[in-house]
This record gives C-alpha cells, sequence and structure tokens, in this order.
C-alpha cells in the first residue's frame, strides 16, 4: 500500500472534477480459465477453447510452466464476437500451452526500474511513462506489461525485490514540479541526468481506460496544474471495449480542454490486425464501404470519429508485429491505409519485447522489418509514417534496412547487414541518429542474436556484451 500523501486538487481541478460524470459499462468480461473449464461461460462462448485445450493448459496449473501464472486470461464480450471469425484475434486473446515452453527472457523489459526515481513512473528522455492502472478490459497474451499485469516480483536497483507499484497523483506532482525546477535552473538540463523539461506524460498501463472518468480527470489536471504540456493515454480499449468512448467520457474531455486548452492530448491506440476494427462479410472478407475504402465495425468507427472531430485530440496507432497475429504485410497494409483514412497516424510497429516466454511471441527482427516493408509497398508516403522500432535499454531504436548483399571485404556481413538507428537515448538527448551495423542473422529475436556480428556500434547498443566488434572504417580503410 502506498504512503503517499493525499494529494490536493486546486480550486481548479476541483470544480473540474465536480463537473464530470462516470459512464456504467457492461463489458461482459470473462476472468480465467477456470471459467471455461467449469462451463461457467455464456453458451456461446462454451467452444472458444476445445476440451483438449483446457486438458492441457489445466494441467500445467500449478507448475512452472503454469500458462496463467505468466499471464492472466482475460476477454471481453466484444473482442469474443470479433474474435469468432479470426484466427488471429483468436491467438491474441486465447492462452496456449507455447507460451511457457522456453521461459528466457528479462524479468523487467527494458530494465525499466534502472529509470523509476518514483513509484509508478518510468522517466526516460523528456517524458514519463506512469502506470496508472494494472489492467485491461481484455488481456493480450503476448503483453510486455506481463510483469505488472501478473504481480510479478521485479528486482530493484537498490536490491529489493516486489511487484511495481502505480503512480500515485502526489508522489508524481512532487516529482514532475522538483525535477522541472532544478531544470529551470540550470539553464534547461537537470545537473545529473542531463535530462530536459519533463513535458510530456503518457498515461499507461494497463489500460488507463478502464479507469472511471473522474480517476482519468483527476490525473489529467494534476498534470496540467504542474506544466505538463503534452498528455498521451495508451489504451487498446478501442479494441476491447470501444463503447468505453461514451459521451461522459468526451464530455469529460471537453471540460478538461476547455479548462486547460494549452495542454495537447495524444490518444496512442494499439490495433495489432484490421480484424479489430473493420467488419467482415460471411466468407470473411473486409467489406467496401460506399462512402469509400473498407467498412468499420459501427462503435468503433463512432469512437474514432469523436475523437477525431476534436482537432486538440490526436490519435496514433502503435502495436508490436507478433507471430501469429499481424506477421502478415497484407493485414498491416490494410490495417496502415484504414487508419490513415480515418484520421489515425500509423506511429510506431515494433518487434516484441524480451519478456519473459518472449520466443512464443516474437517474429525475428529481420522478418518484422521484412513484413512492415512490404507492407508499405504500393501505400502513399503520408500512409507509411510507421516504423519499425525495438526498444533497447539505452533507448528507442529504429531497425531502419535490412540489407541482401555483402559488402566487399567487411567479415561478418557476407548475408547483408541490418542497420539499427537510436532514435531516443533514454538517458541523453545527443545520441539520436547513432547508428549500429550488424551482420544479419535472419533467426535474431532480440538484440543478443547479433552479439557475434557487431560491424560497427555508434549508436553503444551492445557496449560491454558484443563478443566481436570490428569497427567499420578499419575493416574498409576509412
Ligand atoms: S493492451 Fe497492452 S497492457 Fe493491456 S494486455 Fe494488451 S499489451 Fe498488455
Amino acid at each position: 500500500m502506498s504512503t503517499a500523501a493525499k494529494y490536493q486538487p486546486s480550486e481548479k481541478e476541483q470544480a473540474f472534477l465536480d463537473s464530470v460524470t462516470n459512464g456504467k459499462y457492461d463489458r461482459q468480461i470473462v476472468t480465467g480459465l477456470k471459467k471455461f473449464v467449469d462451463g461457467k461461460v455464456p453458451e456461446d462462448m462454451l467452444s472458444f477453447y476445445s476440451a483438449d485445450e483446457l486438458k492441457v493448459l489445466t494441467d500445467l496449473k500449478g507448475t512452472v510452466n503454469d500458462v496463467e501464472a505468466r499471464m492472466p486470461v482475460k476477454m471481453t464480450r466484444h473482442y469474443f464476437e470479433l474474435a469468432k471469425n479470426s484466427t488471429p484475434l483468436q491467438v491474441l486473446v486465447k492462452a496456449s500451452p507455447k507460451e511457457t515452453y522456453d521461459l528466457d527472457g528479462a524479468p523487467d523489459p527494458g530494465k525499466q526500474m534502472d529509470y523509476s526515481p518514483v513509484e509508478g513512473l518510468i522517466h526516460k528522455y523528456e517524458l514519463g511513462l506512469i502506470y496508472v492502472a494494472s489492467t485491461c478490459s481484455a488481456h493480450c497474451r503476448f503483453c510486455y506489461r506481463e510483469e505488472l499485469i501478473a504481480r510479478k516480483e521485479v528486482e530493484r536497483p537498490d536490491g529489493t525485490v516486489a511487484p511495481k507499484g502505480l503512480a500515485q497523483i502526489s508522489e508524481i506532482v512532487a516529482y514532475v514540479k522538483e525535477h522541472n525546477r532544478v531544470v529551470a535552473e540550470n539553464g534547461g538540463k537537470h545537473p545529473q541526468t542531463g535530462r530536459e523539461k519533463l513535458r510530456e506524460i503518457l498515461m499507461s498501463g494497463g489500460d488507463p481506460m478502464v479507469l472511471s472518468n473522474k480517476n482519468i480527470g483527476a490525473w489529467l489536471s494534476a498534470l496540467a496544474e504542474v506544466g505538463v504540456e503534452n498528455i498521451r493515454i495508451g489504451t487498446k480499449e478501442l479494441g476491447f471495449y470501444p463503447d468505453r468512448f461514451d459521451d461522459t467520457f468526451f464530455d469529460m474531455m471537453d471540460k478538461f480542454h476547455e479548462i486547460y486548452p494549452g495542454v495537447s492530448v495524444r490518444i496512442m491506440i494499439h490495433f495489432n490486425h484490421p480484424d479489430e476494427f473493420l467488419k467482415k462479410d460471411a466468407d470473411g472478407n473486409y467489406m467496401d464501404d460506399l462512402e469509400g475504402g473498407l467498412q468499420w465495425v459501427d462503435s468503433t468507427r463512432q469512437a474514432v470519429r469523436k475523437l477525431r472531430s476534436r482537432n486538440w485530440l490526436n490519435v496514433d496507432n502503435q502495436a508490436p508485429i507478433i507471430r501469429g497475429i499481424n506477421n502478415d504485410a497484407d493485414a498491416l497494409r490494410i490495417q496502415q491505409r484504414e487508419l490513415k483514412r480515418n484520421g489515425v497516424e500509423n506511429h510506431y510497429y515494433f518487434c516484441g519485447r524480451d519478456i519473459i516466454g518472449h520466443k512464443a511471441f516474437n517474429v525475428p527482427i529481420e522478418e518484422a522489418w521484412h513484413i512492415l516493408n512490404e507492407s508499405q509497398k504500393g501505400l502513399s508516403g503520408v500512409e507509411t509514417h510507421a516504423r519499425l522500432s525495438i526498444t533497447h535499454y539505452k533507448g528507442k531504436t529504429e531497425v531502419a534496412a535490412v540489407t541482401n548483399d555483402p559488402l566487399p571485404g567487411v567479415p561478418g556481413g557476407e548475408n547483408g547487414f541490418v542497420i539499427m538507428k537510436l532514435l531516443r537515448g533514454a538517458a541523453d538527448a545527443p545520441d539520436r541518429g547513432k547508428v549500429t551495423i550488424l551482420g544479419r542473422n535472419p533467426d535474431a529475436i532480440w538484440f543478443s542474436g547479433y552479439n557475434d556480428r557487431v560491424l560497427y556500434d555508434e549508436a553503444g547498443l551492445f557496449e560491454g556484451v558484443a563478443e566481436q566488434s570490428i569497427p567499420l572504417h578499419e575493416v574498409v580503410g576509412g
């Protein structure tokens, strides 16, 4: 339990919060495999798992390979309705014994605890990420926050071990205030960390949209009061339960904008596959929309239109490329085209993180690059803004290119190269743009797959771990 002092909203915040109404939602969530085993799900959901599948999963219960201990099972009625007719969506929410065949992975992917000065806050760059909820309306099996959602114990830099906690408004506000005060007094840079003003906060979790409007509003107004200029809300609710974007939510957001017009808000959505938002006919095909493009699921389109009708709200999609879900260039092409056409920016596609059990989900890095590259062939420039990103603990890194031809005279690059570019050094902005060049390894699903073939590492992604590092200029005589 947090010992944080209770946050005292200002009069202005309180007036805003008093005007907010909470909505009522009926997500019809099914939680846990036991409900399927005991036949306690609605009749039409009974066949979502076969008897054989349930038997195998039940036999793993209580063992080190317990699939639900790795990641709890959860699904909404809305997602079930979509998944009924979609294998990729079934893979996204259905537990599989394959998840725990190989439990290799990092207990704290991205070494987030190294960047956590306050419980529930990850401070990288000029951006802070706060955990405001520890669940979502449904759970993706590949979740890269499985340690938070499954309440796993994580080691902190001081050696203590405890589950990751949620952010508390009073603590976050105090941290932002103090960080920004020190930065302002030191000419725009923090004297110890070199970081700039904390001007952007990403509300994450779990999914902030499982909170009530009043809770979301309390975060928004507190962050606005302390001088945060941009607030992002990371959510998959448009996929899991689009009805959450109801009139009470927009009423709250409109009031927030009225009171804090200078604060921009970005809704960072998470569609993995177009089956999550497009209608399909009886043969499983997407259907043309007479107004142009393809037909959307009504509630999803309505929510996106309401979001986009507010010019102070931006909507960006980002999603990992996961085996069996969206390692499919055609699906990603349709997704990018339809999202952009409906006012949603294509921000990032990610390589899956090195979570515990990641080998069940991750597509090899070079394959992911190839899929995204193929998917963008034939799209227009504005539809192809998404880059392939892989999150190194040093910072967000773009997988910028994969070549096929060798560079004559460069050992280790006989099969071509992978070029990675650091987009943001977590601690130090000037690292942006630095490059790492690797000899290809089509099987690599994480950085470690390149430890023995680092050719040039200006970005420092392999500092201290590369088995062989040949400065490229020495080889080619630069
Ligand atoms: S929506 Fe995000 S946080 Fe929630 S289960 Fe899926 S990947 Fe995890």
